[in-house]
């Protein structure tokens, strides 16, 4: 259980370090670990919530993505140990490695804002990161009034998901008539409404 390369994470962070490795050289030993059976493309979940997409498209077994010449390792690393070249991981145990690629991507905390779990587990708000399909289902059930839309403070994966699908649903709203004063609302704890200095206005 020795690889010149091990990547841990077959997102698409980790993939397409695999590809690009082994576009240089096929020679490389690499193996990549992850215990996920489906790989999600998730930029296109922004349009499943806004129901321009399905979702049964953003899904791609993770089989058919690793590289030909990489080993997939379907487990989960438990333990990192820099100091020996060496990881853990639940079920094939101790692999060992020259070089080592850490792709985990991010975990979402619903605890970092109180009530949050509760209000999603019982379907009161709508989030594209956790089921971009119940969004549609929201959005297509609104009976007017105000539409909140907003993004954590904390880093996020794709600073622009949030707004996107707010502009969207303003979009799919805005032919629908409302019996009472409706607005949709983006709110976002920054003063800019997009980080990069090239595109970036004040909000
Ligand atoms: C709604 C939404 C819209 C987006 N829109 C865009 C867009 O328009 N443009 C854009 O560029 N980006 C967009 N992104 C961001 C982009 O999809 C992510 O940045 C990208 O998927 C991150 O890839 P990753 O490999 O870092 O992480 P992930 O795709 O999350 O993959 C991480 C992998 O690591 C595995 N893993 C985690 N821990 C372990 C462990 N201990 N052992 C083994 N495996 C482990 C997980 O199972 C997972 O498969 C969007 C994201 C979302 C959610």
């Amino acid at each position: 259980m020795h690889y010149q390369i091990v990547i841990v994470g077959a997102g698409t962070g980790g993939i397409m370090t695999e590809a690009q490795l082994i576009k240089k050289n096929s020679k490389l030993n690499i193996a990549i670990i992850d215990p996920a059976e489906m790989h999600y493309y998730h930029p296109a979940f922004t349009l499943v919530g806004a129901g321009a997409y399905n979702m049964d498209k953003t899904k791609r077994t993770t089989a058919s993505l690793i590289p030909a010449g990489a080993k997939w390792i379907k487990d989960f690393v438990s333990e990192l140990h820099p100091d020996e070249n060496a990881l853990e991981t639940q079920k094939s145990g101790k692999i060992t490695y020259d070089y080592l690629i850490l792709s985990p991507g991010l975990v979402n905390n619903l605890d970092l804002i109180e009530g949050l779990r509760d209000a999603v587990e019982k379907g009161v708000v709508c989030s594209n990161y956790i089921d971009p399909e119940f969004t549609w289902k929201k959005l297509q059930e609104f009976k007017g009034g105000n539409a909140i839309f907003t993004q954590p403070s904390t880093p996020i994966k794709c600073g622009g998901a949030p707004q996107k699908i707010a502009y969207l649903a303003a979009d799919y709203l805005k032919n629908k008539t409302f019996t009472k004063p409706t607005n949709i609302v983006f709110a976002t704890p920054g003063t800019v409404i997009f980080g990069v200095a090239e595109i970036r206005t004040t909000s």
